[in-house]
């Protein structure tokens, strides 16, 4: 079931109409079960610390009453209340301690549900979402609800039972008094609910700001070359303090609503106790007021606990909203077979970027691709030729027509598991912050000989045992930095070591010194062999040896055929090659 919010950050039903907030806190409860168990004992160590204190006093009393009597008796007294001053620090630290462990649990958990879930979206999903804004909602949103089981949770029970107690002894005093005080309970208890409404809303603002804030940072921290050598530094400060002002702003409010509060319970309060005194200045009304100034502290802090439960039923809310959210694309589930003829078919095809919706990007692509055969996708930048091979991986559905992957279609298929029979190699390889190693055996747990056999395929062998520390070479922002074509043969083995069926592969268009080039070449050749290989083709080599050249254009087919073909017809490939020849450069697409 997928849940809507409106613009208030209120769940609403299908009619448009909010939901009961009971239905969001009951659902953070259902959370936080698994530690029902910690926390009953926490809260039992909390009665038992709370009535320490309260009986101490008494034993207090008895022990100047025995020190009159006799000297056993005043040391079996003192002995009491050494046994109740134990009781309470044994319990006062378990009650902390379980506690502040449950929440640690409870945040844990939840991160590592919320970080599974995003990672099962499709990958749409991450063409809309801002990696920071995803980012804060695993930290910050969960650190608000971790605060909630920790601090409010323990804090709300302390001060029910404080309460509970101060009232008992102003009943028994004045049960009559007591009523008329007690009557204005009703007025600031609804106050205290409609306070709380209110600051949910504002935290709300408050951590989507916060959370813009943080995006902005982090893309201008993680591209500081790029700010620094354009000198935008300036730029991204007042970006960031644009966001930051916003949720200062909302902190104001904030602030400002705390303290109101504050004054006007103080104002009621105060006025029903000099009502009190008014009515008659005896002593056991002036003990009557000040109880009754003891249970507005409660009462005023245990509000307080309330109002920031709504706060936390505020972040629960964007929580919820990806717990809630069902991939469009599923990561898992469908038909796995004893094994994948590596034989591609599209079958006019349309597709259209959801995240771009007046864009259409495929308009009606057909081919087939035999297994063994190698594919060249050819044609001018932005026709669609990575889409295509995007879409081999399933990364985005058709909205249109069919893929098939070995005669079954590719929705019917488990994604995990032709994902692992097909290997991408992407023009600007992505290699993890980790040993070379480790990143050549990223998509399967190899042995070492495996991953040098594969490195040597990937004629990256050598380079990687001329370093120190060989493969255990860290790569990435804290290791050394590989050029290009060392990433890219790195990227190779990575792809050799799955032993795909299919290997997807878009050639370099940036140009690699000559050396690089022929050992980058060597290596993809290599690759190539005995598997169905689709390429977005750069090279006039490439397309000369491709068993079928398809020319993309404005997301269509232009031209289907062999190099030799389609030179004897004169057509976009043609000008394309000759342009490329002409032109001596590098690409046979151009710009
Ligand atoms: P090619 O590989 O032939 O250069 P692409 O498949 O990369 O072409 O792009 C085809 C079109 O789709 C372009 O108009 C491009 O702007 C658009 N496009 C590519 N990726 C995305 C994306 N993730 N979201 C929205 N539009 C995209």
């Amino acid at each position: 079931i997928l849940h809507k919010y409106n613009d208030k950050g209120e769940e609403i039903d299908e009619k448009g109409e909010p939901i009961k907030q009971g239905a969001n806190i009951k659902r953070l409860f259902k959370l936080a079960k698994p530690e029902a168990g910690i926390l009953m004992v926490a809260t039992f160590c909390l009665f038992i610390s709370s009535g320490c204190q309260m009986v101490s006093p008494l034993f207090f009393g008895k022990v100047v009453d025995s020190a009159m009597k006799s000297l056993d008796e005043l040391s079996n007294t003192v002995l009491i209340l050494v046994g109740i001053y134990i009781l309470n620090a044994i319990s006062a630290f378990l009650r902390g301690w379980l506690f502040t462990l449950s929440g640690h649990r409870f945040v844990a958990r939840l991160r590592k549900h919320m970080f599974s879930t995003i990672l099962k979206q499709e990958v749409a999903f991450f063409d809309t979402s801002r990696t920071g804004e995803l980012c804060n909602r695993l930290s910050s949103d969960t650190q608000v609800l971790q605060n909630t089981v920790t601090v409010n949770i323990s804090m709300l029970a302390r001060y029910t039972l404080d309460m509970i107690g101060c009232l008992s002894f102003m009943f028994y005093l004045n049960p009559a008094l007591t009523g008329v005080l007690l009557s204005v309970i009703p007025v600031v208890s609804l106050g205290a609910v409609q306070y709380g409404k209110f600051l949910k809303k504002l935290s709300k603002d408050f951590q989507d700001h916060l959370a813009d804030g943080g995006t902005q940072a982090e893309e201008c921290i993680s591209s500081i070359r790029t700010v620094r050598s354009f000198t935008g530094e300036e730029k991204a400060t007042s970006a960031y303090s644009v966001e930051i002002d916003k949720s200062y702003a909302t902190g104001k409010k904030l602030a400002f609503a705390y303290g109101a509060f504050q004054g006007i319970i103080g104002l009621l309060v105060y006025g029903a106790i000099a009502l009190a005194l008014w009515y008659g200045g005896k002593l056991v009304h002036m003990l009557l007021s000040l109880s009754f100034q003891a249970l507005y502290l409660y009462c005023l802090v245990s509000f307080q606990c309330i109002a920031l439960v709504f706060q936390a039923v505020g972040a629960s809310v964007r929580l919820f909203e990806i717990f809630d959210r069902i991939p469009k694309v599923p990561n898992e589930n469908g038909v796995m077979l004893a094994s994948l003829e590596g034989r591609v078919n599209f079958k006019d095809v349309h597709f259209t970027y959801p995240s771009r919706p007046d864009n259409v990007v495929l308009k009606g692509v057909t081919f087939n691709v035999n297994p063994g055969q190698m594919v060249a996708l050819v044609g001018p930048s932005g026709g669609g030729k990575s889409t295509i091979v995007n879409m081999i991986e399933r990364f985005y559905d058709p909205d249109d027509g069919m893929i098939t992957l070995g005669g079954m279609d590719l929705k019917t298929l488990d994604p995990q598991w032709f994902r692992r029979r097909i290997a991408m190699v992407s023009q600007e390889p992505t290699l993890f912050a980790c040993s070379i190693k480790d990143n050549i055996a990223y998509g399967k747990n190899a042995t070492i000989e495996e991953v040098m056999e594969a490195a040597k395929q990937a004629n990256a062998h050598e380079f990687i045992s001329s370093f120190e520390e060989g493969y255990d070479t860290m790569v990435g922002e804290r290791g050394v930095r590989l050029s290009g074509g060392q990433k890219q043969r790195v990227a190779i083995a990575r792809a050799l070591i799955m032993d795909p069926v299919i290997l997807l592969l878009d050639e370099a268009t940036s140009a690699l010194d000559a050396e690089s080039e022929h050992l980058v070449q060597e290596a993809v050749d290599r690759a190539m062999s005995g598997r169905t290989v689709l390429v977005i083709a750069h090279r006039l080599s490439t397309v000369r040896n491709a068993s079928q050249v398809i020319v993309i254009d404005k997301g269509c087919i232009a031209e289907k055929g062999t190099h030799d073909e389609l030179i004897s017809k004169d057509g976009v490939y043609k000008r394309l090659v000759l342009r490329q020849l002409t032109a001596g450069a590098p690409l046979l697409h151009g710009d």
